[in-house]
């Protein structure tokens, strides 16, 4: 295809997405998104460009779930206000989003009175220099669950809000701890992985750290002052917070890290009309 044949076709993906968020039925649609927030994390003058591009991050998927998400063809999710088995784990955000939260919270923050703090540092304190799996095998509650529901569910990263049950009764059996795989609509699995290796793409395009940190830990670096700006600036503000690409969640992903960090490449090529490495996937 040549270039003008791809602009146009960009063009188009761009077209569609901006009538509901990328279709997964046309994946490459969501080329258009990962030039949008690489725009948003491109604009130099805006100080709170990291907070702005977790927030867009969000609402894109959200609106297109919305539009496109799964509509009960492996049975309906079981997923429900009070339930938060699945949020008895190490949960992983990009910069961008603890940015978002880090926002969305301030004030709360700032409040010692406010609940919210004094259970952050109790699982602060419990779990700063934990290792992964064992953090995960004690099912220590994330420190933002209250009641069984999510604290800051408005501003919760992508892979909380990506995740989704077809069975509580598998759910369950995770928290207590059998060998079982949560069974979860694969179309959500589908958008989840498009949105984060897009995140990941647009983050690897503007220059900035591309890596999911451990939330609490990095949410604390997140909230002190001008963390975003000196982030930005390319300080390693989050240089000794844990951090890895992976988050384990009943029958979360485990395998894959490869095809993943392939489908980065191919999006942070793709999006901008450029030759894409051999992949299974896409083509021009
Ligand atoms: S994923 Fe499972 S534990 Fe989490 S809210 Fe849904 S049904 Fe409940
Ligand atoms: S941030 Fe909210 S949704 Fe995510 S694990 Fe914590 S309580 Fe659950």
């Amino acid at each position: 295809m040549s270039r003008d044949q791809r602009r146009a076709v960009l063009k188009d993906f761009a077209k569609e997405y901006s009538r509901g968020g990328y279709n997964p039925d046309r994946p490459m649609t969501i080329f258009a998104f990962v030039q949008e927030l690489s725009e948003t994390l491109g604009k130099r003058s805006n100080a709170r460009r990291a907070s702005m591009a977790g927030a867009f991050a969000v609402k894109t998927y959200e609106n297109t779930s919305k539009k496109y998400g799964y509509k009960g063809e492996q049975g309906p999710v079981h997923c429900s206000k009070g339930c938060g088995y699945c949020c008895h784990t190490r949960v992983t955000a990009t910069a961008i989003e603890l940015f978002m939260l880090a926002r969305g919270i301030r004030e709360r923050w700032h409040d010692d009175a406010d609940p919210l703090k004094a259970r952050f540092r109790q699982v602060e304190s419990q779990t700063r220099r934990m290792p992964k799996d064992q953090w995960v095998d004690s099912r220590i509650p994330c420190a933002f669950l209250a009641e069984g529901s999510c604290s800051v569910y408005e501003s919760r990263p992508l892979t909380c809000r990506t995740y989704a049950s077809v069975s509580l009764p598998a759910c369950i059996d995770w928290f207590n701890h059998a060998p079982v795989a949560v069974p979860q609509p694969d179309r959500n699995q589908l958008m989840r992985v498009f949105i984060l290796a897009g995140m990941k793409a647009a983050l690897n395009t503007t220059g900035l750290e591309a890596v999911g940190f451990e939330m609490g830990h990095g949410l604390e670096v997140a909230m002190t002052p001008n963390a975003e700006a000196r982030w930005l600036a390319g300080e390693p503000v989050f240089a000794g917070v844990a951090n890895d690409a992976q988050t384990a969640r009943p029958g979360g992903r485990q395998a894959g890290h490869e095809a993943f960090d392939l489908m980065v490449k191919v999006f942070e090529t793709g999006a901008f009309g450029k030759d894409m490495p051999p992949n299974p996937w896409f083509s021009w």
